[in-house]
């Protein structure tokens, strides 16, 4: 999991440098692909489900699950979000991170921000002893604190030998609920955060997840491991 981790960080090393006005998704899918490849993984998520591409590229109001495109080129004032996954020795690592395109706007400066913010709050709540849903209200509560919405279409998951495993982790939810954690579960935390509703319309290609209002939609994920000295994200360099 750590090997599989490191990877997926450094994959994403890769694509914030490369991450700039002018490039289009589909050369950011291939230098992430190029990366994890050289490492002797293979990219998670190419082939799943019939996904044609080995990252989601998620540009402004695409909340999740953009599909890398030649034709899709980043614009000044643009956010993307891409999420990454990779497999190796039969484990699987997963991480989401949203950047700004050149010179973005103070309202998306803070949705980057506080989307951020609320997937390290959702991570401090995955210790031993906690419930699963003590994470899913920490998340919630922080971003509506801040006016934004959670998207209650996608969750977490477990993360392990596939890359989706029990439970499902909700980004929203009363505490104190679902199976109490103990050490060694490791749960992907991914928090998707709207600027208007939470509502969300899947694209006629089945992926490409939009909100329903084209307000902008940040994501952040780690993959972390609960253990007895606290959270470890394993998505880290
Ligand atoms: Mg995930």
């Amino acid at each position: 999991m750590r090997d599989a981790g490191k990877i997926v960080a450094m994959a994403h090393q890769e694509i914030a440098d490369a991450v700039a006005v002018g490039v289009s998704t589909q050369m950011l899918d291939q230098i992430a692909e190029d990366f994890i490849v050289s490492q002797g993984a293979t990219p998670s998520f190419k082939g799943y489900g019939g996904f044609p591409a080995s990252i989601c590229t998620s540009v402004n109001e695409v909340v999740v699950h953009g599909i890398p495109s030649s034709l899709k080129i980043l614009e000044d004032g643009d956010i993307i979000s891409v999420d990454i996954g990779a497999v190796i020795n039969g484990y699987h690592g997963d991480a989401a991170m949203t950047h700004p395109v050149g010179d973005i706007s103070e309202q998306a400066q803070t949705l980057l921000k506080v989307t951020e913010e609320s997937l390290y709050k959702g991570i401090e709540q995955a210790v031993i002893g906690n419930r699963l849903s003590d994470i899913s209200y920490a998340i919630q509560s922080y971003v509506e604190s801040n006016q934004f919405s959670v998207v209650r279409r996608f969750c977490g998951h477990g993360i392990g030998r596939a890359m989706h495993e029990e439970p499902q982790i909700p980004n929203f939810g009363r505490p104190g609920h679902g199976p109490r954690l103990k050490a060694g579960i490791c749960l992907a935390i991914e928090p998707m955060v709207n600027m208007g509703t939470f509502e969300v319309t899947v694209l006629e290609d089945k992926w490409t997840t939009v909100t329903k209002d084209a307000a902008l939609s940040a994501h952040f994920e780690h993959s972390v491991v609960v253990t007895e000295e606290g959270p470890l994200i394993l998505t880290e360099i």
